[in-house]
């Protein structure tokens, strides 16, 4: 739809990085996961036997549908085994704003006792048993929503039990050797579930549009122009990393003239003052009202360019 509204988002992984992130998964997962369990029994393994062999069961259905009803007999299964099971690219399926959403968790491991473990396998590296703060707060963020979806079956599964401490495996220093990570991931479960319980629900965002608005991509840029347009957006520079339709919603965003585009902290200081028109009429003084704190501190502000600017030109005549 990006595309189509001439905005295309040129961000993504690059091929290079998802061939070598999906080499590296390969390598983790290759021999019937016996590195991957190593380092699962290893972190998180304590109290039961080392896994020997694992059982891979065959995930394979047709759909995301089939997909996931097979899933979850298999984390059925599994939990009723007293062995341990491992999940190469379960499906799972979460209600997100009132509609069926399917993910892909890189590994699913059930411990003989019947906790579910998840495993998500990271190409950024692990320098001194310690990687990039952000990248793993993302992760964690990841591994969190497929926790929540996890629950769902661990719900109606007798014996069962979701770990909220998730495994990351990801490349050990400079080298290609995995190492891996516990992470807990309760905060940011309980902050995706509350959000979850938040959201608009599609059935309401869809009743609110004008009759006969679309999303078809393959409508003219003027029709989905005018149906993009009819859904309030509330565009922040974070959109840049999240949203397909950054570059739409930055565009439209300053046209509007609208602080958002500068970001929520400044958005935040600016009080009563939306448009960035109003906040230079504030500053300059043709606008607003003195006694407001934020018109003061911009008019203060605007005092004290001119002044450094006056002096800077004071000190460029000298020379
Ligand atoms: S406001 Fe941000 S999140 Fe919403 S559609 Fe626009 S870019 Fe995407």
């Amino acid at each position: 739809m990006a595309t189509a509204l001439g905005s295309p988002a040129p961000f993504g992984q690059s091929q290079f990085a998802l061939v070598r992130g999906n080499a590296f998964e390969a390598k983790v997962k290759a021999g019937g996961g016996t590195e991957l369990l190593r380092l699962l029994f290893e972190r998180l393994g304590a109290g039961a036997d080392a896994p020997g062999e694992a059982v891979l069961p065959d995930l394979t259905a047709a759909g995301p549908e089939g997909r996931t009803a097979r899933t979850a007999l298999a984390l059925r299964e599994a939990t009723a085994s007293d062995g341990w099971t491992l999940l190469d690219h379960p499906m799972l399926a979460l209600e997100v704003a009132g509609s069926p959403v399917y993910l892909e968790p890189d590994a699913v491991v059930v411990h003989p006792d019947g906790t579910w473990t998840v495993v998500e396998i990271k190409s950024f590296p692990m320098i001194d048993a310690s990687a990039d703060a952000a990248k793993v707060g993302a992760a964690a963020r990841q591994s969190a929503v497929y926790v929540l979806a996890l629950e769902r079956i661990a719900s109606v599964t007798e014996g069962a039990r979701v770990g909220h401490r998730v495994l990351l495996v990801c490349p050990k220093d400079f080298s290609n050797l995995p190492t891996a990570s516990v992470v807990d991931v309760r905060k940011q479960r309980a902050v995706t579930r509350r959000q979850l319980t938040r959201l608009t629900r599609i059935e309401d965002i869809a009743a609110a549009l004008p009759e006969g608005a679309t999303f078809d991509p393959g409508c003219t840029r003027e029709e989905l122009g005018t149906a993009v347009e009819a859904v309030p957006a509330a565009y922040a520079p974070e959109c840049l990393a999240a949203c397909e339709l950054a570059f739409h919603c930055r565009a439209r965003s300053r046209a509007e003239g609208a602080v958002e585009t500068l970001g929520r902290g400044v958005r935040g200081e600016l009080g009563g003052l939306t448009t960035v028109a109003g906040v230079l009429a504030a500053a300059s003084g043709k606008e607003g009202d003195p006694a407001d704190p934020t018109v003061a501190a911009l008019r203060r502000a605007a005092a004290l360019r001119a002044e450094a600017l006056e002096t800077a030109d004071g000190g460029a005549r000298c020379r």
